[in-house]
């Protein structure tokens, strides 16, 4: 059985021993494994630090990004390869495929855009200067800097490429060295891409590390100019937060957790509505995509007491308009979920459910061998039930929960997931509209807004775009990515300038015009 080998300290290095386990969730077959036993994980962060680290700051912003635009096309080139290994080991359809895929080779192409007008000095402006003194001799200005370590990037099963590469994007543009280790279940496609970047040379030595496997003791190598970003569960992000290396260094950790995302619908929405359309094919979308298995596929959806019949119905009617089978045939848009372990997690959750909404179609029962779920839609007896607020089932399955139509108790009803990635809401009423984004911002790390205006030409809720943020409060991590520039916030140091005017001002400052 292949074992899939990890790229450190400049060379390939399988690991020892039996390792974890990749399968195809359609035939249930094992495909290959993984492991890191062996690793010297110390040698590997001292090579990014001493290695990989000077190489990235050698070159400037606008060569960085272009070495983005470029690692984007070399990815791009293998995408028909990618997309069949994505179907053989994460259960993908070619759209889920391209979903992530596409997604990784979009966003490194969109740093490399954002990066472009970035200039060549070593160092990033940060806001206008401010006068300090008693006249504007003594002059402070804030700039930010690529930080001295590495950024370690532990990354969740759904999505091999996107997850890896829209940090790797945001950690290179700012100049610094990563180590990418995605989940052992799903890490077929990410072990590709490392060798198609690897094989490429584009990315200068040791400012790219793959560990195919178990993180080790990683952790405990890292310092104060070091930072973890992990997307995964919440149980993993609290375990690696309370780290005590990490916590004892003030190593900096961005926690992209689960999240309970809800879909709202208002009560001026009529059936006849493209609104209303748009409401039903997102909610559809987010259940069957990647089979539900999407960080921002909404799980709850409110919908006003009097319409949740109809909307109960016409989302059967959609859902049975998905086919489900072996994500490798033509037309299939609803493959398994990716690995035994995570259907038995989805049928149990199913189960706990069901115990306080009632099924309106699917259910535990297998569709076919496999790890295949039927799409799940279920409409709760009680929307107070905590359990419908608290329990992420992540795969194909959503609840309907009935509410009153008015637009603060919608949001107080959203926020009691304590926290969330993202909530889209369909309206065509300003007003009611404007009352609820209050009330769900503080709570949410985007809000989506579906009306009759944009429904042509918006993008969907569960699509994270590289220009805003992805992140949420609480229960979804605390954290933040992406949002263009603003993801380089976490791979630079902050720091105020402060001194003579003509000084600062003319070599920390904003560049003239
Ligand atoms: P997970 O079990 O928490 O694993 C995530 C990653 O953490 C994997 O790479 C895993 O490695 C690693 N890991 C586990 N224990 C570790 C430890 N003690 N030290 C270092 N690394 C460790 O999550 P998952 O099942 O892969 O992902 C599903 C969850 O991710 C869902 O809840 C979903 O909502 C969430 N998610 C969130 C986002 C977001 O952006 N907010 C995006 C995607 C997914 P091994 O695989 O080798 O164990």
């Amino acid at each position: 059985m292949q074992i899939l080998d990890s790229y450190v300290c400049g060379a390939w290095k399988a690991g020892a021993g039996e390792g974890a386990e990749l399968t195809n969730p359609t035939s249930g077959e094992t495909i290959a494994r993984t492991s890191t036993k062996g690793v010297d994980m110390g040698a590997v962060v001292r090579h990014a630090r001493d290695v990989g680290g000077p190489a990235l700051r050698a070159l400037t912003f606008e060569q960085r990004a272009a070495m983005l635009k470029a690692v984007s096309a070399a990815i791009h080139a293998h995408r028909d390869e990618l997309l069949d290994l994505a179907a053989a080991n994460g259960g993908n359809t070619r759209g889920d495929g391209k979903f992530d895929v596409d997604g990784a080779t979009g966003t490194l192409a969109a740093y490399a855009s954002f990066g472009k007008s970035l200039g060549d000095r070593p160092f990033l402006v940060d806001g206008e200067g401010l006068q300090l003194g008693r006249t504007a001799r003594f002059w402070g200005q804030h700039i930010r800097v690529p930080r001295r370590g590495v950024a370690v990037h532990i990354n969740a099963y759904n999505f091999p490429a996107w997850g890896m590469l829209e940090k790797a994007a945001a950690a290179w543009l700012a100049g610094v060295p990563v180590i990418e280790k995605p989940a052992a279940a799903t890490a077929l496609v990410a072990w590709r891409i490392a060798h198609i970047i690897v094989e490429s040379g584009l990315v200068p030595e040791g400012g790219f590390q793959f560990l195919c496997g178990s993180a080790g003791d990683l952790l405990d190598h890292l310092r104060g100019q070091d930072c973890v970003a992990f997307t995964g569960s919440a149980t993993t992000g609290a375990l690696i937060r309370g780290t005590p290396n990490l916590v004892e260094h003030n190593v900096r950790v961005n926690v992209e957790a689960d999240s309970l995302n809800s879909a709202i619908l208002a009560p001026d929405v009529d059936s006849g509505s493209e609104t209303y359309g748009l409401f039903l094919s997102n909610v559809a979308l987010d259940m069957t995509q990647k089979a539900g298995q999407k960080c921002t596929a909404a799980r709850r959806i409110f919908v006003p007491r009097e319409r949740v019949a109809e909307v109960g119905q016409d989302l059967v009617a959609e859902l049975a308009r998905v086919p489900l089978g072996d994500p490798a045939e033509n037309g299939v848009r609803l493959g398994p979920v990716a690995h035994a372990r995570q259907h038995a997690d989805v049928i149990a959750g199913i189960q706990k459910l069901s115990a306080v909404a009632d099924i309106l179609t699917g259910g535990t029962e297998a569709p076919r061998a496999g790890c295949f779920v039927s799409p799940t839609l279920l409409v709760a007896k009680d929307t107070n039930e905590a359990v419908l607020h608290e329990l992420e089932v992540f795969g194909p399955v959503a609840t309907i929960l009935p509410y009153g139509g008015d637009a603060d108790e919608a949001a107080e009803l959203a926020a009691r997931g304590e926290g969330s990635l993202v909530c889209s809401v369909y309206s065509n009423d300003a007003d009611w509209t404007e009352r609820i984004v209050l009330g769900l911002a503080p709570y949410h790390g985007r809000v989506w807004l579906g009306s009759d205006k944009s429904a042509e030409q918006s993008l969907p809720p569960g699509m994270v775009l590289p220009g805003m943020v992805h992140g949420g409060p609480g229960r979804a991590g605390g954290g933040e990515e992406l949002g263009g520039l603003r993801g380089l916030e976490f791979y630079t140091q902050r720091v105020a300038i402060q001194g003579f005017k003509g000084l600062v001002e003319a070599r920390f400052g904003q560049p003239p015009g």
